[in-house]
């Protein structure tokens, strides 16, 4: 009798055949130089997301030490029951604090804060709207809720207002989503625009903010701060696992929407506190970031140098309102854009490519850190030009 995993072999060949196939890379610590593969190469890493440096940072690796130290390694239970530490709350306080709301709480990832929020907060008699470049932790969010659900051509906003003024009665909760820094383009959304439509429509607006996180506004607040703007019908989601460089996730907002979220979020009832060392390593990246304005802006002095020489070089960079440290260099197709990232490794650059079906149309995508140089930058742009040189 066939196996009932027969199916296995065929699907993982369609895969191979699409040329979508792929496999983790084994790499070293987080740093501006980071050894990658086997055998062990060092390479110039513009593929992470730990934008300030902070997990490695000396300070949040003691904090974290110190918290395995007087805590032990996990919090063995959901934090209803057993999981439920002081530091937790001294963490979900300090982003209430550094967001300007009332109130937060932390998930055990990103991906759980979106999943368990969407679900809690809509179900089959609601509305939910969403950016079609969005992450797909909200997508998936939307798809698990139930609700109905309609996706906007990415940032459009007369495309999300045409799409509230047809359907939005109809429903009794509306739910608009969108990431603020988009994670594979870099740009940002229209979240002024957003918010005015979403008001006018009563509708709720989850902003996910796991790239503005740490990097944009006042603090590095997020994408909300750095547009200097706030409103009751907005909830802030971000991760602790990029800028922060911890893991986890949280949800900002007013005190309502946490002690709701608290009886109703599934992944956040269901699900281990997290780790004392993830939780301490959140807080003292926080107080880094708030207390060493020197990493932002050794960040935005590198995003502006490769800004202004992809420009001399004539790859078009997409506009966007402020820096932000991810860029998108778009492929012709998922062969190339291999090629291209195995040329770029040559040269000593670790570029990420990206390819369907995780985003729309194939790209190397390039991040940047605090602790690259003036000089690591110039050996990427050397390594592009020779690219260009070859097309
Ligand atoms: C990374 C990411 C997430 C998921 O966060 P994790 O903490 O890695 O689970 C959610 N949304 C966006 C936009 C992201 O980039």
């Amino acid at each position: 009798m066939a196996s009932p995993f027969a199916w296995l072999e065929p699907a993982l060949n369609t895969l191979q055949r699409a040329h979508w196939s792929r496999q983790p890379t084994p790499s070293g610590a987080p740093a501006a130089m980071v050894s990658v593969g086997e055998p062990p190469r060092p390479l110039i890493n513009f593929c992470s997301n730990d934008y300030l440096g902070l997990a490695n940072h000396p300070k949040v690796k003691a904090a974290a030490i110190h918290a395995i130290e007087q805590w032990g390694t996990g919090a063995t239970g959901s934090r209803l029951l057993s999981g439920h530490r002081p530091l937790h709350q001294q963490l979900e306080r300090a982003i209430a604090r550094w967001k300007g709301t009332e109130a937060a709480l932390v998930f055990s990832s990103g991906t759980a804060a979106n999943l368990g929020t969407i679900a809690a907060l809509v179900d089959q008699r609601d509305l939910v709207l969403g950016d079609a470049y969005n992450h797909a932790s909200l997508k998936k969010g939307a798809r698990l809720s139930h609700a109905t659900f309609y996706e906007y051509p990415h940032n459009n906003v007369a495309a999300l207002a045409q799409l509230l003024e047809t359907h939005r009665c109809h429903y009794r909760r509306c739910l608009i989503l969108t990431d603020g820094v988009f994670s594979m383009e870099g740009d940002v959304a229209p979240l002024e625009e957003i918010l005015a439509i979403a008001e006018a429509h009563r509708a709720m607006v989850l902003v996910d903010d796991a790239h503005g996180t740490g990097v944009l506004g006042i603090n590095g607040a997020g994408t909300l701060a750095a547009l200097g703007q706030s409103s009751p019908t907005v909830i802030q989601m971000g991760t602790l696992s990029k800028a922060l460089g911890s893991l986890g996730g949280y949800i900002a907002g007013s005190q309502a929407l946490i002690t709701y979220l608290q009886h109703r979020a599934s992944t956040w009832i269901y699900s281990t506190g997290l780790s004392p060392a993830d939780t301490a390593a959140a807080l003292a990246a926080l107080e880094q970031l708030q207390t060493n304005p020197t990493l932002r802006q050794a960040l935005e002095e590198r995003i502006q140098q490769l800004e202004v020489g992809l420009q001399e070089l004539g790859w078009p960079v997409l506009p966007r309102p402020f820096p932000t440290p991810i860029f998108c260099l778009p492929a012709p197709d998922p062969v190339m854009v291999l090629q291209w990232r195995q040329k770029l490794q040559e040269a000593g650059c670790w570029v990420a490519a990206v390819r369907p079906p995780t985003v729309p149309f194939s790209r190397l995508r390039i991040t940047l850190r605090a602790d690259h140089t003036p000089e690591h930058i110039e050996q990427l742009l050397a390594a592009l030009a020779a690219l260009l040189k070859r097309c």
